[in-house]
C-alpha cells in the first residue's frame, strides 16, 4: 500500500477536536518516579492499590501489547472495548448533522448505532452475495462529506475475509479516514493489516480482548493507527478509561500469551469439525465460508430453528432480518461438548 500522497488530516478532524485543550488530570501533571507521598489527587490514603487512579494512559500494559501485536507503543490507543474507539471516531471526525460515512452491508451493528447516537448519516454499500465489497461501489457512495469508511475482516456476521486487493484499493483511493475492525483476525489465515497501521495515515484497525483473548468481560479494545490519529483519540477520551482491575487483569493474561494461542487452536479445530457436521443436516441450506470463530448458516426456516434451538436452551443468534441474510443463523463456535449439543438439538428439529 502506497502512502496517500495527498492526506491532509487537519482537514478531516472536527474543528474544535482539532482545536480542544484536554481536561489535564493529576496523574497527567506528574510523571517523576522519586515521589511516594500521593497528595495530588484527592485520593483516600486507604484501600490500597485500588484507591488510586489508574494510568491515563496505560503505557505498563501498551508496552506489553506492543510486543505481542507488533505495532510501536505510540500507535496504540486503548479503550472500554473497541466500541469506545468506534465512539470515538465518530466523536473526532464527523460533525453532526454535516457528515456522512460509508460501511459495507451488512456488517457490525454498532457502526450504526453510534453514527445515529451521533447524528451522523451512515451510508450502508450492500456486499455482493459472496459477501464481498467492490471498492469503487463504496467510493462511489462517498461525497465530500464523507469522513469515514468502515471495513470488517473477518466480517461479522458473515464471517469471511475481504478480499485484500479491495480493501487495499479503498484504502489507497479514499482521502478520508479507513477503519478496518480485526476484531476476528486471529482466527484468519490472513495477515493482519494492523502491521500497516502506523504507516499509512489513513487507517485505522481495530482490534479487542473480547474474542480469541477470551476477556469480554474485561471491556478493553485497542484501536492502531498514527501517532497523530492516537493523539486525537487520546484527547477526547475520558481520562482515565481503562480502569486499574481491567489494567491489572489483561497485564496477566498476556504474560501467557501460549494459553492464548492455545484456546484459538483448539476452536480452530473445532471450526473444522463443525462446518461439515453441519453441512450434513437436512435443514442447512447454504454453508457460508468463515475465517472467524463463528459461521453463518442457511436453514429452511431461521425463525423457528432458532426457537427450536432455545426451547432446548442453546441459544445462537438469529440474522434473519438482516439484507442478505435471510434464513441465516449465526454460531459461535464452543467447546466439543457444546458444539455437539447444538448439533444434537438441529438434528431433532421436525
Ligand atoms: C465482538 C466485536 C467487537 C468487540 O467489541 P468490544 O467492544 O471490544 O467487546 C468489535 N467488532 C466486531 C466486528 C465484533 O464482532
Amino acid at each position: 500500500m502506497n502512502e496517500t500522497q495527498t492526506f491532509d488530516l487537519q482537514a478531516l478532524v472536527r474543528p474544535n477536536i482539532w482545536e480542544l485543550k484536554p481536561y489535564s488530570c493529576a496523574r497527567d501533571e506528574f510523571k517523576g518516579m522519586a515521589a511516594h507521598v500521593f497528595l495530588d489527587a484527592n485520593e483516600s490514603p486507604y484501600n490500597g492499590p485500588i484507591n488510586r487512579y489508574p494510568d491515563p494512559l496505560q503505557e505498563t500494559l501498551k508496552a506489553r501489547i506492543s510486543q505481542l501485536k507488533g505495532v510501536p507503543e505510540r500507535n496504540i490507543f486503548l479503550g472500554n472495548g473497541s466500541d469506545e474507539a468506534i465512539d470515538l471516531v465518530y466523536r473526532v471526525f464527523c460533525r453532526p448533522g454535516v457528515d456522512n460515512v460509508v460501511a459495507i452491508e451488512p456488517t457490525y451493528g454498532m457502526y450504526q448505532v453510534c453514527a445515529d447516537i451521533n447524528e451522523v448519516e451512515y451510508r450502508p454499500v450492500l456486499l455482493d452475495e459472496h459477501f464481498q465489497l467492490n471498492a469503487q461501489k463504496l467510493l462511489t457512495a462517498t461525497d465530500e462529506h464523507t469522513k469515514v469508511i468502515w471495513l470488517c475482516s473477518p466480517n461479522n456476521p458473515t464471517g469471511n475475509d475481504l478480499q485484500r486487493e479491495e480493501v487495499a484499493a479503498v484504502i489507497r483511493n479514499f482521502r478520508g479516514i479507513v477503519v478496518v475492525d480485526e476484531a476476528y483476525s486471529d482466527f484468519s489465515d490472513l495477515e493482519p493489516l494492523r502491521f500497516y497501521a502506523h504507516r499509512q495515515p489513513n487507517l485505522i484497525v481495530l482490534n479487542t480482548l473480547s474474542k480469541a483473548w477470551a476477556s469480554a468481560g474485561a471491556r478493553l479494545g485497542m484501536a492502531f493507527a498514527s501517532e497523530e490519529i492516537i493523539g486525537l483519540f487520546n484527547k477526547v477520551k475520558y481520562p482515565y478509561n481503562v480502569n486499574s482491575l481491567t489494567q491489572d487483569y489483561a497485564m496477566q493474561l498476556l504474560s501467557q500469551p501460549e494459553k492464548v494461542e492455545r484456546w484459538v487452536n483448539q476452536i480452530r479445530r473445532e471450526r473444522e469439525n463443525l462446518l461439515p457436521a453441519l453441512s450434513e443436516l437436512s435443514i442447512c441450506q447454504a454453508l457460508y465460508p468463515t475465517a472467524a470463530n463463528f459461521v453463518l448458516i442457511k436453514v429452511t426456516d431461521a425463525d423457528r430453528i432458532y426457537h427450536h434451538l432455545v426451547e432446548c436452551g442453546v441459544v445462537v443468534r438469529n440474522r434473519n432480518r438482516v439484507k442478505l441474510c435471510g434464513n441465516c443463523l449465526r454460531i459461535t463456535v464452543g467447546t466439543p461438548q457444546e458444539n455437539n449439543e447444538l448439533l444434537g438439538a438441529l438434528r431433532q428439529f421436525k
